[in-house]
């Protein structure tokens, strides 16, 4: 039984186009935030903080919780 490796049929054009319509959201503030579970203490100011990941853009922001 040999290994069967499939291929996704990506039309990297409209890869492209989804891309530069996210990053046009972004741009105008509407990130697609995302909770990071792992870095939720700033070392900094040493607070629990929330850390928000933009799942387009990867921009991140803190919240003190
Ligand atoms: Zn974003």
């Amino acid at each position: 039984m040999g290994d069967v490796i499939r291929f996704k049929k990506a039309n990297p054009k409209e890869r492209l186009k989804e891309k530069a319509k996210a990053v046009t959201l972004c741009r105008h503030g509407h990130h697609k935030w995302t909770i990071d579970p792992k870095k939720q203490f700033d070392v900094k100011s040493g607070k629990l903080v929330t850390l928000y990941r933009c799942q387009r853009c990867d921009t991140t922001k803190t919240t003190l919780t």
